[in-house]
């Protein structure tokens, strides 16, 4: 039998200068087998933290996010898009969680961004004016992330809804807020923050400086009310203006990107959930307990959350991170249907992105290397699961790789 030289632990990921994965014999010019580079290293690296995340939050939803079927009674689909030369899964669940699946959250970040920069060009081009402020707290190490978010959120009900900072800001001209959540992890601990996007009708005197004394002073003030320390003017409340706030928005979902090929430290040397969860894959188990209390304490928490009537204001669609996360490409084709007992091969042996990534070479070159590659994993499914042996021998295409194997089991 051929020797196997294959990462059982986790065929999807192939670092970006390793050398590729060697059993291919019909493979020698894919992708595959020059290492993955750019999109295609992303994507690897998405499916790779997922399975990651599976293990563990077992009981959410991500764990059947682009795995169980939609309709189970038809076959999951591969679609190919022509323009951007990718395939994808279709008829398969989207869990659009934005906090914890790395899948997901990527499509949603997107989205949210492309609405923030429509949303701050329109205003701006119509003559308004943007400032972005970040509203901090002190915290330790000790402090935990439940008991901070609970004090933040009746600290921030205060500054967004008492009448002080309402006239002020209305006194201004503002006509519309959107804010944002964020949590990295420090020497000083979890370090939830908001940042929110305020639009003015038009550019005032004093700008961020006017801002930055008012609004300095009426957070610290919701601080304390709120039984949080009082934060410093200077490092509480953070304002900038609309150059900084577009700079910000053309960052944002990409400072959370789940997509770095390798482990970045978010600012100032602290980790984004992000980076934890690339620790944990990497068998950091402290990181991953990290994440597992940053999953617990964020779900069901928004994200971006918009004042009312801004969206229809600055005519921005509404739309769901569910509706983001399964928003299917239009102009794709399908070009596969993947029978069940092969979707459990991909599954199992942790295919789906390198089946992808044939998929889109076999559409480029007219040729087969998706189906080499499952006739190449179906020993190494049928080692781990036996029992299916006896099934297999149904499958036509594979009729004969399951003879041979039937064949040399009986030597
Ligand atoms: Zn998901």
């Amino acid at each position: 039998m051929q020797e196997l030289k294959i990462n059982l632990q986790n065929p999807d990921f192939v670092s970006k200068k390793s050398q590729p994965l060697g059993i291919y014999t019909n493979f020698d010019a894919t992708p595959i087998n020059k290492g993955l580079e750019g999109d295609s290293f992303r994507r690897a690296e998405k499916y790779v933290l997922q399975n990651t995340v599976i293990k563990l939050l077992p009981k959410e939803r991500v764990r059947g996010c682009l795995r169980y079927r939609i309709s189970s009674s038809d076959d999951v689909e591969v679609r190919y898009n022509s323009t951007r030369e990718k395939a994808h899964y279709s008829n398969v669940q989207r869990c659009g969680s934005v906090w914890v699946c790395p899948v997901c959250s990527a499509q949603i970040s997107e989205g949210r961004r492309q609405e923030l920069k429509q949303a701050i060009k329109h205003h701006t081009a119509t003559g308004g004016s943007v400032y972005l402020v970040t509203l901090t707290n002190p915290h330790y190490i000790s402090d935990d992330l439940q008991g901070q978010l609970s004090s933040q959120k009746k600290a921030l009900k205060h500054f967004m809804g008492d009448r002080k900072p309402r006239e002020f800001l209305k006194g201004l001209g503002k006509v519309g807020h959107i804010r944002a959540m964020e949590v990295t992890y420090g020497s000083n601990g979890w370090h939830p923050h908001y940042h929110i996007l305020y639009f003015f009708e038009s550019p005032f005197l004093g700008g961020s400086i006017v801002l930055q004394n008012e609004l300095g002073a009426i957070w610290q003030k919701c601080c304390v009310k709120a039984g949080l320390k009082k934060p410093s003017l200077e490092h509480g409340c953070d304002v900038r203006d609309g150059s900084y706030a577009q700079e910000y928005v053309s960052k944002w979902g990409l400072e959370d990107e789940v997509t770095k090929g390798h482990i970045k430290k978010g600012r100032k040397g602290s980790l984004t959930p992000w980076d934890l969860l690339r620790l944990a894959e990497s068998g950091d188990d402290k990181a991953g307990r990290l994440f597992h209390v940053f999953a617990k304490s964020f779900k069901g928490k928004a994200q971006l959350r918009w004042s009312k009537g801004l969206k229809s204001l600055l005519l921005i669609e509404d739309k769901t991170d569910e509706e983001l996360a399964t928003e299917t490409d239009k102009d794709s084709v399908q070009v596969n249907t993947i029978d069940i007992k092969i979707w459990k091969i991909i599954l199992s042996c942790k295919l789906r992105s390198k089946y992808l990534e044939c998929i889109e070479y076999d559409v480029k070159h007219d040729a087969d290397t998706a189906s080499d590659l499952i006739i190449q994993y179906v020993p190494v499914y049928l080692e781990k699961h036996p029992e299916e042996l006896e099934r297999f021998a149904e499958t036509m295409e594979l009729k004969n790789r399951v003879a041979e194997l039937t064949e040399m089991s009986t030597d």
